[in-house]
């Protein structure tokens, strides 16, 4: 009787299966655990997260590392994936002359208009106009709402700028009622004198008056030349609670279109070339023509070019690899990105068009063997390469209840998407793609404007609720949850991200809606699309209705949504998929290390 260990090293997973086989030779499987891969796949870094995991393996079943007889680890796919992005228009603002922002608590609704000044210069100016009044931070709210009441007996203040946070403060103190704006923190950066409006909406709308260029032509009185002008301004107020616009008169506006640039892509046989403006989809059909793809290069000197040179640096640094690194399939996912407007009074963005690309490289071999020669010298554990990574997932996929030969499977995976088919002959064909998790995480991150990896992660593996009252929350299927203890009052009226541990407010003023619109739509635009494309490329004669049925594995195949939007995709295709569950215990993980068990035996 001997104890074995399969070990599958991913871009981002370590994963080890543990069996044993008596003496009449039957494979009984035991234990299993997974860790975070340490260091670039391939490389001999890995070896630190293998023997952990290992150890872990071992500790289930009471025993350690010394027990094993053999470890077999996977010829992995010598696959890297890597990810960017690039904006491919830009605002430009000149002589900053509008704040469009959502502090928490305007007060106050509707459209003041005036010209702007200071509190304490008011008193010194004629009183046949009207204004807008500034109140700058070391004023207060008694003081301001005092020194207003006053003012406004004798001027026409239509509407208040604040910089501290006290809009309601100061609101509630007020004889005659007008919108006020706070949290504006470049107070003393608004051109004095010049004429603005400020435009609050009610509670629970955004603003409609500014963020509609005729709307502001309106106001100002605007020809259509001028209105032309103000159009990226109105873009970027749309669905703010709050927004001031000061036209100062040498304040331009322009939006320029960066070169974006042109991407060749080397197949085979052909070679085509795209503007990347033309959006993702354009991108992806060339790439469908010429594949297979042998490389791709951008247009120097745009950013495009600088997009794939990184992408290229980066994967160089990765792999060591003195060869030039040629890409060998991209992924082009038409998104947009808050960029911040130059000279912004309130941190303010414009979401500009931009294009998300995943590449893949393929080194030419992963040196396997130095990886093995440490592990057994640190462990004293005869290793032993064994398998090609498709067919051993493919096996251990089989291992899902409800199985057969001929068998596909989908490897959603960090870096690449996998499809392999194996057939009763035992022979497999396979593919590699660009684009899976860590695009997701990406784009989440940048489309939503968090700056914060760990917080998209989050939101891309969990529901998540809107804290209603201190005592309830509202789920995203609209269920209900009750509390009997209060919740901390700093979750209160923000949505949250509903983790197995604990609520992670999200501190933006995205509606949980637009969250969930966000994430949906990246998911299916990486995955769904991904799906396709792969399973286009295995099938029998190119065509998806010859594949048998499709288990999907892999660390992305355990997402809450994803496998249910392939299966509603494929199922338009007469495909049956779903999340794998290997060996009827491990869910869409450990299926190669499963398979790597199982050919030992075999
Ligand atoms: P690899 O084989 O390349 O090491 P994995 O199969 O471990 O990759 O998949 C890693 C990906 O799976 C990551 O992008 C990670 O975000 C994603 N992932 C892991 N758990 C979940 C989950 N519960 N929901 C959604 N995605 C997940
Ligand atoms: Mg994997």
């Amino acid at each position: 009787m001997k104890y074995i260990a399969g070990v599958d090293i991913g871009n981002s997973t370590t994963e080890v299966c543990i069996g044993h086989i008596n003496d009449k030779g039957m494979l009984k499987f035991l234990s299993s655990a997974s860790v975070d891969t340490t260091g670039t796949k391939g490389t001999t870094a890995n070896v630190a997260g293998i023997k952990n995991a290992l150890n872990i393996a071992m500790n289930k079943i009471n025993k350690t590392s010394n027990d094993l007889s053999v470890i077999r680890i996977n010829e992995a796919a010598p696959v890297i994936g890597d990810t960017a992005m690039e904006t491919i228009t830009e605002t430009i603002i000149t002589e900053s002359t509008m704040i469009g922002h959502n502090p928490d608590t305007p007060a106050g609704a509707g459209i003041g208009k005036g010209y702007i000044y200071p509190i304490d210069d008011i008193e010194k100016l004629s009183n046949n106009k009207q204004y807008i009044c500034l109140i700058p931070k070391h004023i207060n709210y008694e003081e301001a709402a005092n020194k207003l009441n006053i003012l406004m007996k004798k001027y026409e203040i239509t509407a208040i700028v604040i910089q501290s946070d006290e809009a309601v403060l100061t609101y509630n103190r007020l004889d005659k009622k007008v919108p006020i704006v706070d949290e504006v923190k470049y107070i003393d950066k608004i051109p004095i004198g010049m004429k603005a409006v400020v435009e609050v909406a009610p509670q629970g709308h955004t603003i409609n008056k500014l963020s509609n260029p005729y709307g502001i032509a309106s106001i100002f009185n605007l020809n259509a030349d001028e209105t032309k002008y103000v159009v990226p301004i109105a873009k970027s107020f749309v669905g703010s609670r709050s927004a001031i616009f000061i036209r100062t008169p040498k304040g331009s506006v322009k939006e320029q279109a960066i070169k974006a640039g042109e991407l060749t892509i080397y197949g085979e046989k052909l070679i085509e070339k795209v503007q990347i403006d033309l959006g993702a989809k354009e991108v992806m059909k060339a790439c469908n023509n010429v594949s297979p793809i042998i490389d791709v290069e951008g247009e120097s000197g745009t950013n495009i070019g600088k997009m794939i040179d990184e992408i290229k640096k980066n994967m160089h640094k990765l792999t060591g690899n003195s060869n030039n690194v040629k890409i060998r399939d991209i992924l082009a996912v038409d998104t947009m990105i808050p960029v911040d407007v130059k000279g912004a009074l309130a941190g303010e963005v414009s979401m500009e068009n931009a294009v998300g690309i995943a590449a893949m490289v393929k080194t030419e071999h992963l040196p396997m063997e130095n990886i093995a020669n440490m592990l057994q010298k640190d462990t004293g554990v005869y290793v032993k390469i064994a398998g090609v990574e498709a067919v051993m997932a493919s096996l251990g996929a089989l291992t899902t209840p409800g199985t057969k030969l001929p068998i596909a499977i989908l490897d959603l995976g960090g870096g690449s998407t996998d499809a392999a088919i194996l057939d009763e002959s035992g022979t497999v064909k396979s593919v590699h793609l660009a684009g899976a998790g860590q695009l997701i995480t990406m784009l989440i991150n940048t489309e939503l404007g968090l700056r914060d990896f760990t917080l998209a992660e989050n939101i891309k593996r969990h529901p998540l609720a809107k804290v209603e009252s201190l005592f309830h929350i509202r789920m995203e299927n609209k269920e209900i949850n009750f509390y009997g203890e209060p919740l901390s009052p700093k979750l209160f009226g923000k949505v949250v991200v509903l983790t197995d541990k604990a609520m992670i407010p999200i501190n933006n003023n995205l509606t949980m809606e637009k969250i969930i619109e966000v994430r949906k739509s990246i998911k299916q635009k990486v995955f769904v699309d991904n799906a396709i494309r792969a399973l286009t490329q295995i099938a029998p004669n190119g065509q998806l209705r010859n594949i048998p049925n499709i288990v999907l594995v892999g660390g992305s195949a355990l997402d809450f949504e994803i496998p249910d939007m392939i299966l509603h995709e494929l199922s338009k295709h007469k495909i049956v998929s779903g999340r794998g569950n290997i060996r009827n215990c491990e869910g869409p993980r450990n299926a190669v290390a499963t398979g790597l068990l199982m050919s030992y035996k075999g």
